[in-house]
C-alpha cells in the first residue's frame, strides 16, 4: 500500500512516502511558511507519489472530534498563520484520499506502540521535552482523545524552593512546560541548553521536574512503558536521574515488574527520530481502513 505521512513542525514539514509496515521509501523536508506557501508544495509531493491515504501528526491544539464541523482544524496554536486552518480538509480536498490526523505526540506514541519498542504493550506514554512539552497517550490499543486530546505537558508540579525561575507558560506560568521546556532551561540559566551539559545542577532540577510529572502519569494511567523524546532528552544523563527520582517519589507505594526494571521502563525513543513519521503512516493506514469500512 502506498501511504503518505506528514509530521508538521514550527520550522519544517517532514513529508514521507511509505507503507503499512512502517517502511519509509522516500522523504522530503519543506520549510514551514504560511499555509498558502507550504501546503501546495506538500500536496504536490504526495500527489506525485499517488498516495492512497495520508496520515498527519500535527502541532496543536487540533480538533479531533469527528462529529465537529471543525474536525481536523488547527485551533489556538501560537503559530498565527496556521490558526483556524483546516489541515485535514486541505489535504483531503487536494489529494482525494482518506486523511487521518492526530497530534504530533500522539503520532509518536503510535509509532512506538505499533512499530517500535512498545509493540505489544497496551498502555504507553510518550513525552516530548523540547520547545514545548507534550505527551501522547496510547491506551488499551488506541490513542487517547476524550474531549480533546491529552495536554499532559501542562500539568502542575511543585516548584523547588531553590529555583528562582518563575516559569514561562503564558497560561499557567510554572506548569511542567513552563519550568522544564528547552526555552525555560535557557531562560533560567542564561545559556543554550546544549551548552549546559556539564552543569550538574541544571539536569538535577530538570530530572526532578520531569519525574514529578511522570509520577502523576504513572499513578493515573498505569503505563507499561514511558518513552521520553525531544531535544532536551538528548542529555542522556537525564535518564538515570529521572528513574531514580521516580523511584524516590513513588517510595514503594506500588510494586510492579515494570517498576522493578526501571532501565526498560523509562526509555529513550527507539526509532531514530522516525517515531512520529512512522506513527503518521499508521494513521494513514487506519484512515484507509476506516474509509473502506464506511463504504461497505
Ligand atoms: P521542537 O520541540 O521544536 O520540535 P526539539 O524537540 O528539537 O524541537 O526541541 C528543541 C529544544 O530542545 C530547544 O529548546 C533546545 O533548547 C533543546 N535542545 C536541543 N538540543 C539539545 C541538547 N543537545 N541538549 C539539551 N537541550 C537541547
Ligand atoms: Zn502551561
Amino acid at each position: 500500500m502506498r501511504l503518505g505521512a506528514l509530521e508538521t513542525g514550527g520550522t519544517k514539514m517532514v513529508c514521507a512516502i511509505g507503507d503499512e509496515n512502517g517502511r519509509i521509501h522516500d522523504r522530503k523536508v519543506i520549510p514551514t511558511g504560511t499555509p498558502r506557501e507550504t501546503v501546495p508544495q506538500m500536496t504536490a509531493y504526495f500527489g506525485e507519489h499517488g498516495v492512497e491515504a495520508l496520515g498527519i501528526g500535527c502541532f496543536g491544539p487540533v480538533e479531533l472530534d469527528r462529529t465537529s464541523p471543525r474536525y481536523g482544524y488547527i485551533t489556538s496554536t501560537p503559530k498565527k498563520a496556521w490558526r483556524d486552518f483546516d489541515m485535514a480538509g486541505a489535504f483531503a480536498d487536494a489529494l482525494h484520499c482518506p486523511v487521518g490526523l492526530d497530534t504530533d505526540v500522539n503520532a509518536a506514541a503510535l509509532g512506538e506502540a505499533v512499530f517500535g519498542q512498545a509493540a505489544g504493550k497496551g498502555v504507553v506514554v510518550y513525552l516530548t521535552v523540547g520547545t514545548g512539552v507534550g505527551a501522547g497517550i496510547y491506551t488499551e490499543g488506541k490513542l487517547l482523545h476524550g474531549m480533546l486530546h491529552p495536554e499532559a505537558g501542562h500539568v502542575l508540579i511543585r516548584r523547588k524552593e531553590s529555583d528562582g525561575y518563575a516559569g514561562n507558560c503564558p497560561y499557567h506560568r510554572d506548569c511542567l512546560e513552563g519550568l522544564a521546556s528547552g526555552p525555560a532551561i535557557e531562560e533560567r540559566w542564561g545559556e543554550k541548553a546544549a551548552l549546559l551539559a556539564d552543569r550538574a545542577e541544571v539536569w538535577e532540577l530538570e530530572a526532578d521536574y520531569i519525574a514529578q510529572a511522570l509520577m502523576g502519569y504513572i499513578l493515573t494511567l498505569s503505563p507499561e512503558m514511558i518513552i521520553l523524546g525531544g531535544g532536551v532528552m538528548r542529555q542522556e544523563q537525564l535518564f538515570p536521574m529521572i528513574r531514580r527520582n521516580v523511584a524516590r517519589l513513588l517510595n514503594g507505594y506500588i510494586q510492579t515488574k515494570e517498576l522493578a526494571d526501571m532501565d526498560r521502563y523509562i526509555v529513550p525513543a527507539s526509532l531514530a527520530g522516525d517515531q512520529g513519521i512512522m506513527g503518521a503512516l499508521e494513521l494513514a493506514r487506519q484512515a484507509f481502513a476506516a474509509s473502506r469500512a464506511d463504504k461497505k
